[in-house]
């Protein structure tokens, strides 16, 4: 979605290739890369049907070039999910799966979630991780979610690393481990550039990282 995450992805679904080949080895792969100008103004009018559309066209472009699964690289556009996977008929590999995946091999069942308001506050995200996956989910209360939001949007996604967001966001993470998480998922793809796992006493879920690592895996596995 936003160049900044998109390059994460790249690095790192190419670092876990090469960790399992090694030497020269790196991630055959096929990139569909939008103007997240466009998207992020469709979502902010609350347009997904017409921001599923431009990712179905990516979808179908992708699988048109002989791509054997698909990953939506952002946690927000996972909202029209079924739309995208309903349109191809290759695997879209879901980042709540990948998640829940390490979630539950580290056996926490109460974890913080930080992600766009969309992710935050709407079911594509909670219900499914909850539902689907019994991992029970806290959410910063909502001054705390307006702030997270602004952060992805007007600095994260631009690629701009501000100290006094980070200080804001090490104490959200502090303020739902009060509140009982035992660890905490860093649900938007580009919060990993501004928090480490030294910014919290609890374990932190990187939903970039996660994903990437699965598609990886799934192509190295894949028959
Ligand atoms: N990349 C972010 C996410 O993981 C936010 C940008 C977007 O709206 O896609 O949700």
């Amino acid at each position: 979605m936003s160049w900044a995450s998109t390059a994460l992805y790249y690095r790192w679904i190419n670092e876990h290739v090469q960790q399992h080949l090694g030497g020269l080895h790196s991630a055959k792969l096929l990139l569909v890369s939008v103007d997240f100008h466009d998207i992020e103004r469709l979502q902010a009018a609350g347009d997904w049907v017409g921001a599923g559309r431009v990712l179905v066209q990516a979808a179908r472009t992708l699988e048109a070039a002989g791509a054997e699964a698909l990953v939506v690289c952002t946690n927000t556009m996972h909202k029209v999910a079924p739309q995208i996977q309903a349109a191809v008929g290759i695997p879209l590999l879901h980042i709540v799966d990948a998640t829940a995946q390490a979630i539950q091999q580290a056996k926490v069942e109460r974890v913080g979630l930080l992600g766009t308001r969309f992710t935050m506050e709407q079911a594509f995200f909670r219900d499914y991780l909850q539902q689907r996956h019994h991992v029970s989910v806290l959410t910063p209360p909502q001054p705390d979610r307006d702030l997270i939001h602004r952060v992805i949007f007007e600095e994260l996604c631009q690629g701009h690393l501000v100290q006094t967001s980070r200080e804001h966001y090490r104490r959200v993470i502090q303020d739902m481990v009060t509140a009982g998480a035992q660890a905490v998922i860093l649900g938007c793809t580009e919060i990993a550039l501004l928090i480490q796992p030294g910014d919290a006493s609890v374990p932190l879920f990187d939903t970039t990282r996660l994903h990437a690592q699965a598609a990886a895996t799934w192509a190295l596995t894949c028959p």
